[in-house]
């Protein structure tokens, strides 16, 4: 008697946008498989049953490439049936627009509220829904439509102030430790601590999709992070929209740095990298975790935005300047060595030269060892995009060029001044048929820094840490010898 081979609903993911959209998909493919599914990343030469898009709306270039990819497998879904599912902050904050533009979506939720995803992917359920302020769900099917284009036209044009917003918006809830199915093999993961923003940053349209401040329990955390050392991975890097805000949702007062230790003292050899810190919250606790952990790697990034005060006013950030510069350098005496990591704005309304001047005095003072410059993008339902003196692409591309062209001068700088030092580095692998590993050290995140290149005649694993003396550099790489 032939045995009858159970076929597995096969699952693609496709993971666009941030770090947060990473663990989401994580979530969720840790659901699956719990439900007795196989989960993979999604490859259109072997098209799964199901294909699962976690679509990003952060800027219109984010969103272009969202609504290109579900195209994509529109025409994939057409050939193979490969069922179209579509989730995430594009189709929280534009659910019902998709629906009308690739009416070929078999399936669309919003934000959060994985376990009724799960049940989207196996055919359960309402096929269409957002999360709303409890970290339910609301079914756009069901919903009017009128109801529900009330609540998209309605965030389109909202002073986030508006209590009616906060009413509205919609909070990611992880309300127990969910299983996580890793899709990335390599020794990093993340640790998304909260989701959400209270902040009203001008230019910002992600607490339109993400809603709410909304903290992952203490214990969650610990139970996910003992998971992830256990499954191989040596370092955590721990994200948020603002990883500084941690538990003041929780319990009204702001826990970061207890979290740091308690997830510091857990048992293994792993680095803890922070990322995400706004700069009116960098505090004396945290920096002072930091001294104590040598765990928590001596690295932060601070998206600062820009630096001139008349220009943070109208992006509605911190724009004490005196005050950012004082914490930037007290980081630098405080903690000597930190690589500090900041994103910059250019060409933000309004923006003059002398202010665009101010960013190019700073990066001369503190010399950010790690650099990201953006052009500013007019998103549609934030209060910037209704701002007078839009500036052209071009004067943005402009000073976008220009910035960057200083940094890779201090990038090598810094480089050139490594040269002889000795470092503990994280190995990522091995270059193919050769005795070269691609590493990285307390100064480089993975994906969006440079490398350390090291030279090893032994064997080397992924996950594995090792010393290494710097022998040379160029403007974002290092070269090493093991030691
Ligand atoms: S802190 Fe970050 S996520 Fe929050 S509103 Fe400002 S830019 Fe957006």
């Amino acid at each position: 008697m032939t045995a009858v081979i159970e076929q597995k609903i096969r699952v693609g993911f496709v993971t666009l946008g941030c770090d947060k959209n990473t663990v989401d998909n994580e979530y969720l493919a840790g659901l699956l498989k719990r439900d007795g599914m196989a989960v993979e990343v999604a490859n259109e030469a072997a098209p799964p049953d199901v294909v699962v898009i976690t679509t990003c709306g952060f800027l219109q270039a984010a969103k272009d490439q969202s609504k290109e990819e579900i195209r994509r497998w529109a025409r994939v879904r057409k050939r193979a049936g490969t069922r179209l599912g579509v989730i995430g902050c594009l189709a929280q904050r534009s659910g019902e627009e998709l629906l009308r533009e690739i009416p070929e979506i078999d399936f669309l939720a919003g934000v959060g509220d994985f376990e009724r995803v799960a049940k989207l992917v196996a055919g359960e359920g309402k096929s269409r829904f957002v999360t709303n302020t409890n970290g339910e769900s609301w079914d756009l099917a069901q919903q009017s439509a009128s109801a529900a284009d009330e609540t998209m036209t309605a965030q389109s044009d909202i002073d986030f102030d508006d209590r009616a917003f906060k009413k509205n918006a919609p909070r990611i809830v992880i309300p127990r430790t969910l299983p996580r199915q890793r899709m990335d093999r390599r020794p990093h993961g993340f640790l998304k601590i909260s989701d959400g923003c209270n902040h009203t940053c001008t230019f910002c349209s992600i607490p339109l999709m993400k809603g709410v401040y909304s903290s992952v329990p203490r214990q969650v955390l610990l139970d996910e992070t003992k998971r992830m050392l256990d499954d191989g991975v040596r370092e955590i890097n721990i994200v948020a929209q603002d990883i500084t805000k941690y538990g003041l949702d929780l319990e009204k007062r702001m826990m970061l740095p207890e979290l740091l230790n308690d997830l510091a003292s857990l048992e293994g050899e792993f680095w803890l990298r922070l990322f995400y810190l706004y700069p009116s919250t960098v505090t004396k606790d945290l920096i002072a975790v930091m001294k104590a952990q040598p765990r928590i790697a001596r690295y932060l990034d601070i998206p600062l935005q820009h630096l001139d005060e008349g220009v943070l006013r109208r992006m509605k950030r911190p724009h004490d300047r005196a005050r950012t510069m004082d914490m930037l350098r007290m980081l630098r005496s405080e903690l000597p060595g930190v690589t500090l990591r900041t994103t910059f704005i250019v060409g933000f309304p309004g923006e003059s030269n002398d202010e665009f001047q101010t960013l190019l005095d700073a990066m001369d003072e503190i010399r950010f060892e790690r650099l990201g410059v953006f052009t500013y993008s007019r998103e549609e339902g934030t209060p910037a995009a209704q701002l007078p003196n839009q500036l052209p692409e071009k004067t943005k591309q402009r000073r976008k060029e220009k910035l960057m062209k200083r940094q890779a001068q201090i990038s090598a700088e810094w480089a050139q001044a490594q040269i002889g030092t000795e470092r503990t580095c994280l190995i990522e692998g091995r270059v193919p048929d050769s005795d070269w590993y691609v590493a990285r050290s307390e100064s480089e995140a993975a994906d969006i820094d440079g490398v350390v290149r090291v030279r090893s005649a032994r064997e080397l694993h992924s996950g594995e840490f090792i010393r290494a003396r710097i022998s040379d550099a160029d403007v974002y790489d290092l070269t090493a010898e093991i030691i």
